[in-house]
């Protein structure tokens, strides 16, 4: 739990200290959709690699609780589900949910938030809402 904790609290500190030009608005509908399909995006070379991506997948499974269901090498990305959902589609985890969900839709440095069909949450950019 440290780990989660000490992750938790340095990611919060570099965003209050750099905040992003995008906005996110709106608030979450807890339909669950994001806990069922987790992508998390590497480098070409970082899933090349099965060392690289074997030690990776096991220090999620074992940090985060998530279970690996597929590696798409076409787009670089590691995809989980959660063992924490639970078949209400809630969180079973909350009080000590990883970083990843509780800073979900991701709000990046350098790309647009993507946001699943039916999320409560809408993007804004400079004081203009993005509707897709
Ligand atoms: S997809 Fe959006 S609305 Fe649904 S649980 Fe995730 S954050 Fe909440
Ligand atoms: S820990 Fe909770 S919020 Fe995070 S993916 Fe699992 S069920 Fe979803």
């Amino acid at each position: 739990m440290i780990f989660v904790l000490a992750d938790n609290w340095l990611t919060s500190l570099v965003k209050r200290l750099f905040p992003t030009r995008w906005r996110l608005t709106g608030r979450c509908r807890q339909c669950g959709e994001c806990c069922r399909r987790i992508i998390l995006t590497m480098t070409p070379a970082q899933v090349r690699s099965q060392l690289f991506t074997g030690l990776s997948v096991r220090w999620i499974s074992w940090l985060f609780g998530f279970r690996l269901i597929e590696i798409d090498r076409e787009y670089h990305s590691l995809i989980f589900n959660c063992r924490h959902q639970t078949p209400e589609g809630k969180c079973g985890n909350y009080r000590w949910r990883p970083n990843i969900c509780r800073n979900y839709p991701l709000v990046d440095y350098f790309k647009e938030p993507q946001l699943l069909p039916g999320c409560g949450f809408v993007k804004n950019i400079s004081g203009k809402t993005i509707v897709e």
